[in-house]
Order: structure tokens, then C-alpha cells, then sequence
């Protein structure tokens, strides 16, 4: 019998059930371009949705088949775990860990729990490792090594029911890196990528990102690194409330994620208020409003600028509108906003420098990058240190 083969997008569900203009979660694309050499990615997302779960994917012909697993990991041929398979998701969602508004499908926080590299157990000489992993995932036993920070070894996949809803479950096989009585979970509480827990990532989240009154703020990419070289910027990450400042003539808003935060910092910028007021000009800026805990008073650090003066500006590379920026800020004498530093030579010394410093983290951004509202991508990169 003929077999049947049908074009059809293996993203469609995902998209399908996902408004990209509410939730931060990426729309992603089946990955084309993959080196026929390249390790195939994996990852484990937990996931604080209607019940507390975890998310295994495996990269497989450019996107990641997935399966929920309530229980979580295992490291012990003797405890099973459930996983029921779910809808593919693109290969961007390896890098998403953040709030998926409560609204939407799959509401709640997301933590990025292990991610690695994983290769079949069973590909001979002469055999193309997907085409063996493709084989065994249609009739249901997959057998596969992981090769992350967390898990590592060999386990296999068994499909125990079939139908709309396959059930699957997961069993670590014997080998070196079992271990036993030590729920996965429970041992690792936090973010193998930012070290954070679900609570932390939650309000964090709910400081950096909203949405309405015209813009969304644009989202970082969390990660252990920050890319170095050519055609990069870096800036210290600020800890405090993300905020997007309109400036016109006729006053100033406060737009944050942060419910009460337009209040708490209703003095701060009023030299702002009277710049604009004065030259006629009007602009809006994306930045951080840090408390002043230490008894200092409360302050703005602006590191880009959205419009001017009617002018839309989010289609211009970072570099112009901070070029834009310096000019805008550098009419005002302010002493409560401040021009958030940019080094523009990365490297070892970055690093060194930032510990010295006390930074908070990095913020690496591309320099050609524009402004993409509510999106988190690869252009913006924030490393926190703990
Ligand atoms: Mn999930």
C-alpha cells in the first residue's frame, strides 16, 4: 500500500492554539538548516500551569516533539514516569523560560529545567541518526542517551497507548549515571540556565514585561552566556521596575507591569516634564526605575528610545536610537535619569569589569537589532549573575 504523505505544517497546532500578540512564548519555524552533522537538542521545561508539570522535548526533523510529564525526570530504571505526548513545538522554545499570561493556553511560569544534547542508542554504522529516531518514534519505542547538566544516559520512550492522546512512558535503562531515591525535582529546584526558581522567574517577569497603552516592552533572552564580538553591544543588566516613560509637553506617563509602580515613582523625571514643556518635544523612553532602598531617592536609567517627536522609531537598528537617545537626554539636566552605560568592546575584560563593578548581570544586545515589542529574541541576551 501506497504510503499516504500529506504537507502538512507540523507547527500548525502549536500556532493554532497561541495569540502571538499576548503571549511572549516564540512563533518559531521548522528549523531547515541544520548541519547534517549536529548534535539533535533537547530540553525539559518546568511548567507551572493549571497543575505543576514538566515538558520534554526532542528535537526531530527541525521542530520538538514533545510530551508532558507530571511527575517530572527520572534517574531510576525502577521508577516509570508518564509522559503524554503533545503537540510539536518550534525549535525557538528550547530558549523560552518566562510567564505565559494567565489567560492564555498553557497560562503560567516556565522554567528552563536542562537542555543538552541527545543521540539514538541504536544507530549503526551507515545509518543516518534521524532516520533511526524517526523509525522508532512511529512504532513507539524510542531509546536515546541524554547528554545535559542534569540528565545524563540512556533511557527510552514506549508508547503504551496510541490514538489522539498517545501515553507514553519514560524509563531510564541501567548504566552509570543511575541514581536512586533522588526525585529529579526535588534535587534540582531551579533554572539550569538562570539559576532561578519558579517564584523568581514569575516576578521578575511581571517587572520586565506589559503590555498596552501603545508598546509592549521588548523581552530578553535569558542565558548562561553573552555573545562576544563584532556587531554586539553590552550594558549592566539594572535590577529594577521596567518601565516605558511617554514625555510630552503636556506632562508625563508611566507605563509598567507593576501595578502601584506609576505612583511610587510619580516624582522622578520631572525635569523631564519641563524640558518637553519648554523646547516643545515629545518622546518615549524604555528603562528601569531602581527604588533607592539605600536611602538614595529613586531614579530612571533610560537605555532606549521609541519615538521622538512623532517619529516611530522601532524599525531603527539599536544603534541609531541610542545615538538618538544620548542627543534627546543630553538636552535635559536631570539628576534623577540617568543614560544607562554601553561598552562597546567585549571580551574577557567585560566580565572581569562587571564583577568588579557589581553588576547585576549583562545585557548584550545586537547593535543592528530594531525594537520588537513584547518579543523576546536573540537579539537581546541578559546573563544575571546570583
Ligand atoms: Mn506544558
Amino acid at each position: 500500500m501506497p504510503q499516504r504523505r500529506t504537507q502538512t505544517d507540523p507547527l500548525a497546532e502549536y500556532r493554532r492554539k497561541r495569540d502571538f500578540g499576548r503571549t511572549s512564548e516564540p512563533a518559531g519555524e521548522v528549523r531547515v538548516d541544520r548541519a547534517r552533522d549536529a548534535r539533535l537538542a533537547f530540553v525539559v521545561q518546568q511548567h507551572d500551569a493549571t497543575s505543576l508539570h514538566f515538558d520534554l522535548r526532542l528535537e526531530l526533523d527541525g521542530v520538538m516533539k514533545s510530551w508532558a510529564v507530571p511527575r517530572g525526570m527520572t534517574f531510576d530504571p525502577a521508577v516509570k514516569r508518564l509522559a503524554m505526548e503533545v503537540e510539536d513545538h518550534p525549535m525557538d522554545y528550547n530558549f523560552f523560560e518566562g510567564t505565559i499570561p494567565a489567560s492564555e493556553y498553557g497560562g503560567g511560569t516556565v522554567m528552563i529545567w536542562d537542555r543538552g544534547v541527545y543521540y539514538g542508542d541504536e544507530v549503526e554504522a551507515g545509518e543516518e541518526e534521524e532516520e533511526v529516531l524517526r523509525r522508532q518514534y512511529a512504532v513507539g519505542k524510542v531509546s536515546f542517551t541524554f547528554v545535559g547538566d542534569r540528565l545524563k544516559g540512556s533511557c527510552a520512550l514506549v508508547r503504551t497507548e496510541a490514538g489522539a492522546k498517545p501515553k507514553w512512558l519514560l524509563i531510564k535503562h541501567r548504566d552509570a549515571h543511575v541514581l536512586r531515591g533522588v526525585d529529579p525535582a526535588a534535587a534540582f529546584p531551579t533554572s539550569v540556565v538562570t539559576g532561578r526558581t519558579l517564584d523568581e522567574i514569575a516576578e521578575e517577569d511581571a517587572t520586565d514585561g506589559f503590555e498596552g497603552a501603545g508598546v509592549s516592552a521588548m523581552l530578553y533572552r535569558y542565558d548562561t552566556e553573552v555573545p562576544t564580538g563584532r556587531g554586539w553591544v553590552w550594558e549592566p543588566a539594572i535590577r529594577g521596575t521596567r518601565a516605558h516613560i511617554y514625555v510630552t509637553p503636556d506632562g508625563l506617563g508611566v507605563v509598567t507591569g507593576l501595578p502601584g509602580a506609576a505612583r511610587r515613582f510619580r516624582g522622578v523625571g520631572s525635569a523631564l516634564r519641563g524640558f518637553a514643556r519648554e523646547y516643545d518635544r515629545s518622546f518615549v523612553l524604555d528603562g528601569e526605575f531602581t527604588s533607592g532602598d539605600d536611602g538614595e531617592p529613586p531614579s530612571f536609567h533610560a537605555f532606549d528610545l521609541l519615538f521622538e517627536d512623532g517619529e516611530v522609531l522601532l524599525g531603527e537598528p539599536w544603534r541609531s536610537r541610542r545615538k538618538r537617545l544620548e542627543a534627546v537626554l543630553g538636552g535635559v539636566d536631570a539628576d534623577d535619569v540617568a543614560i544607562v552605560e554601553v561598552v562597546r568592546k567585549g571580551g574577557k575584560s567585560l566580565l572581569d569589569r562587571a564583577r568588579d563593578e557589581g553588576w547585576n548581570g549583562i545585557v548584550a544586545k545586537r547593535s543592528d537589532s530594531t525594537y520588537r515589542p513584547g518579543e523576546r529574541t536573540a537579539d537581546w541576551i541578559k546573563r544575571v549573575f546570583f
